[in-house]
């Protein structure tokens, strides 16, 4: 039998270290939510493939719908010769959309594409180039994606000069106690010293932060944003890449707020583990680049389309809205009795909507702690449970924990957690 250490040499010879990966140990199976390595140990999944598994591991609809279109074809280039599974996506998505009004969608592979095609379209919706991104966020790592993501190690730092004409204000809520109020003077001071608001094309905000620390955008926020972007014609890109897909107890995260967005970015559930991304935007908007100036190769796979209809009825069929729900008080409440327990390491800021949960591994002086939040995922693994860290200071614990997963399991996960806490 191979070992995850034999492969581990083979990895660090033949891969760059430049792609990080959490686990030192190599995936040899995977069903629902738990997933076992080359050595036959089991783990509890609570990363979800970062937030790609709401619908869990080889969902036996995504599976069959895949193995039907394995039959048909695999590849034509939608640029090519089009199919039905990309137009019945498009129309589902469009039906979805977190908008009033007609809604038009076009796929892609990745995250980081469905960004930057949010941002070309609203710059040729709008005939402007500027671009206002949070502090915190994360949108991609290509080359517009990494400009629009606010954090500069290990995105930007050496990766030479950045896309121009992208700006960033700090987020509510993140490090260093920013209000609203603040973020708002700050987009102020942004339109008074570095760009008329009249050339911005786009503001684009998760919804609930993903690698920035699981901190959730407020409806007071959204509202006044929408505001700003109505009183100068910019457009309001909402990215669902992580938050999306039912994980926060909703369709799309933005829903939490009332506020309609003019565009939005998918990508990740909403295939079940098969590369796939969009762009929902306003019908209106969606027709202004030229044909041929979006799209791509494999933008729409038609296998990743089968996969995503079938996630789409999986979402509805099984209740997953709710079931995000009942799993986030599940979460919370176990989370919750976690702190100041002095036989674990200190906890604090549980957060987050549904099932989008996290909470932050701290000094006992209350810094945050970084070293520690790794080494418990360290431990975790020990364990046999797979959890990821986010955040600025990397000392969030977030918990992606498919929406398909049995109380059960979910228990199980959290009594490994609570054991890799242990003080
Ligand atoms: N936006 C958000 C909110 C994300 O969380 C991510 C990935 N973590 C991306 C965009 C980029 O997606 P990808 O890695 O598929 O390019």
């Amino acid at each position: 039998m191979k070992t995850s250490s034999d492969y581990l040499g083979r990895r660090l010879a033949a891969v760059p270290r430049g792609v990080a990966t959490a686990a030192p140990v190599f995936a040899d199976r995977a069903e629902n939510s738990e997933i076992w390595d080359v050595e036959g140990r089991r783990y509890i999944d609570f990363a979800g493939g970062i937030a790609v598994l709401n619908v869990g591991h080889r969902h036996p609809r995504v599976m069959a719908a895949v193995q039907a279109q394995l039959e048909r074809f695999t590849h034509t280039a939608f640029q090519v010769m089009a199919y039905d599974n990309y137009v019945e996506l498009a129309e589902r998505l469009n039906a979805a959309a977190p908008f009033s009004g007609p809604a038009k969608t076009i796929l892609f592979t990745t995250g980081a594409e469905a960004t930057e095609n949010a941002v070309k379209i609203a710059r040729a919706a709008t005939g402007r180039s500027g671009i206002i991104a949070f502090a915190g966020g994360f949108h991609g790592r290509t080359a517009l994606a990494s400009a629009m993501t606010g954090k500069v190690v290990p995105y930007k730092r050496d990766f030479g000069p950045s896309v121009p004409e992208v700006y960033h204000v700090p987020f509510p809520g993140s490090r260093g106690g920013v209000t609203i109020e603040d973020s708002l003077r700050a987009l102020d001071f942004l339109f008074a010293a570095d760009i008329a608001p009249e050339r911005v094309a786009a503001i684009i905000i998760e919804p609930v932060q993903g690698e920035g620390g699981f901190h959730v955008a407020s409806p007071e926020l959204l509202k006044a944003l929408r505001a700003i972007c109505d009183r100068h014609g910019i457009k309001l890109i909402s990215d669902e890449v992580q938050a999306g897909f039912a994980r926060t107890g909703k369709m799309f995260g933005i829903e939490h707020t009332g506020v309609e967005p003019d565009l939005v970015a998918v990508a990740k559930s909403l295939a079940g583990g098969f590369p796939l991304s969009g762009v929902i935007g306003r019908a209106e908007l969606m027709d202004s680049v030229e044909p041929g100036g979006l799209g791509g190769t494999y933008g729409g796979s038609p296998v990743a389309c089968a996969a995503a209809l079938a996630v789409l009825d999986i979402i509805e069929e099984e209740k997953l809205l709710a079931r995000a729900d009942a799993i986030g008080s599940r979460l919370r409440a176990r989370i919750a009795s976690w702190q100041g327990r002095n036989t674990l390491l200190p906890t604090t800021g549980l957060r987050g909507p549904g099932a989008m949960i996290a909470f932050d591994i701290t000094t006992t002086h209350g810094e945050p702690d970084g070293a520690a939040a790794k080494a418990v995922c360290v431990r975790a693994l020990e364990e046999g449970l797979i959890v990821l860290t986010c955040g600025p200071f990397g000392n969030t614990i977030r918990i992606l924990v498919p929406l398909t997963a049995s109380d059960e399991i979910i228990e199980e996960g959290l009594d490994k957690l609570e054991l890799a806490l242990t003080a």
